[in-house]
């Protein structure tokens, strides 16, 4: 018997049983009242994690591992780690959080915290801290969005990007067929390090730093002016395919310096792009606020960027014009509405980043949803023709004609579908087998003692 028959053979066990209870609570016997609405299939206050297990998919579109946490209720929540990551940023959570209720989200997430970090060292504590969501919210029968406070809009703008091609014409005329099939913002990469004569660099720089994850800024790679002039010359080209006036932002230029972001900045002004993304990394404030200072299009960085406090220093600081908050980076559901709200103080609007299966984009849906100063999600995936059938419960397409609408179901407000999902197991990796070797973890975690 699979799991969800077998949570479907328990559901209805308990209801019976909440049929019986509610009799007797009539006759005048003590029972804990239940507020209206809340699941008759699960008493919240008496909800507990029992088990926390994965299933890594790949192709959805990167490879991600989906956390199902289950409940000694019948109900379980889905999460997700961010793309590329280990399952075991989150198993190496589960002993922390077994036994404890999921409906107190922030409190579980308080314990937790501290073993996430930045980019996919954020993922564990993020994809749980959703799935405790998702729990909560079918135990209290209400969509996320209302639990965070209600919604802003019912629908969410999606941006994409396409596959890249070297000629202009046939790049934009990927993003006009994007802009046809009803997306309203449009992004595309911009690798100016590729080719040749276009930047300056010392022989084998690449070499002298590779794999350090600090190197950028010390590539001393420039761009030429003939650099300047193709990339400009490409944009141009492809800005009289797809229009002027559609949002388009721009993505990975390369580990070009500060002198140079600012040089191309300049040049791109004209052709009225949206978004400079993640030009130097995000931890060196100082110098993206030059960038920021001396360029007129808006800058904007955060896709690894774990917990709301990184970004108050980028906003405060005037160094980003725009925050690109990636929902399973950054501490999940709560902390994406919690920097949202910081950013919105400083004038500073959010945009999410997203190369989720639909379990992270529904989240960060649902906080897109309830944040007010939200921009724009993206999604990833508008291509892979099966994402959409990886859950159910939800109209499909989920991304319709350049929007999510957010849904009203409990929760996320979808379910797996086991068949779909089977089809896109990492080789070698179960269907959420048994994690009990993560159950008890003997470390002394205290952060001060
Ligand atoms: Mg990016």
């Amino acid at each position: 018997m699979s799991f969800l028959h077998a949570a479907h053979g328990r559901r209805s066990f308990l209801k019976k049983a909440a049929g019986t209870l509610s009799a007797g609570f009539l006759a005048g016997e003590t029972l804990e009242a239940y507020p209206q609405n809340v699941n008759t299939n699960s008493k919240p206050s008496e909800l507990k994690i029992t088990d926390v297990r994965i299933a890594v998919l790949r192709g959805v579109p990167m490879t991600s591992p989906i956390i199902r946490i289950d409940t000694n209720q019948g109900i379980y929540g889905l999460g997700e780690v961010r793309d590329g990551a280990t399952k075991n940023y989150a198993l190496e959570l589960k002993s922390k959080i077994m036994g404890m209720n999921p409906c107190n989200v922030d409190l579980l997430f308080r314990k937790i915290k501290q073993f996430g970090g930045p980019a996919r060292q954020g993922g564990g504590v993020s994809g749980v801290e959703v799935a405790l969501w998702d729990l909560a919210g079918k135990a209290y029968n209400a969509p996320i969005y209302q639990m965070l406070g209600g919604k802003f809009r019912d629908r969410i703008r999606i941006y994409c990007d396409t596959t890249e091609s070297n000629d202009p014409k046939v790049f934009g005329q990927r993003l006009k067929d994007r802009v046809a099939s009803g997306f309203t913002w449009l992004k595309m990469d911009m690798g100016v390090t590729r080719p040749p004569g276009e930047v300056t660099a010392p022989d084998g720089i690449r070499a002298q730093y590779g794999g350090l994850p600090m190197a950028h800024p010390f590539m001393a790679t420039e761009i030429t002016e003939k650099g300047l002039a193709g990339v400009c010359d490409f944009i141009a080209q492809i800005r009289e395919v797809v229009g002027m006036t559609v949002p388009l932002s721009m993505d990975h230029f390369g580990p070009i310096s500060v002198n140079s972001c600012i040089r191309l900045g300049k040049a791109l002004t004209k052709y009225n792009i949206s978004w400079l993304e993640d030009m130097i990394p995000w931890q060196e404030t100082a110098l993206l606020k030059k960038i920021a200072d001396a360029v007129d299009i808006p800058i904007l960085t955060g896709e690894d960027i774990y917990l709301k406090e990184p970004f108050q220093v980028l906003c405060s600081e005037h160094a980003v014009d725009i925050i690109h908050v990636d929902l399973l980076t950054v501490g999940g559901i709560l902390e994406t509405k919690k920097t949202g709200d910081m950013a919105q103080e400083y004038g500073v609007p959010m945009a999410l980043h997203c190369a989720h299966t639909p379990i992270g984009a529904l989240a960060s849906a649902h906080a897109a949803a309830a944040t007010e100063n939200f921009l724009v999600l993206e999604n990833h995936a508008v291509d892979v023709p099966f994402w959409s059938d990886l859950v159910d419960g939800i109209d499909k397409p989920i991304v319709n004609k350049g929007y999510i609408t957010v849904p009203d179901k409990p929760g996320l407000g979808i379910t797996l579908n086991e068949a779909a999902c089977k089809q896109h197991l990492v080789p070698g990796e179960g269907w959420f087998e048994p994690t009990d070797q993560w159950n008890t973890v003997r470390s002394n975690d205290a952060v001060w003692s």
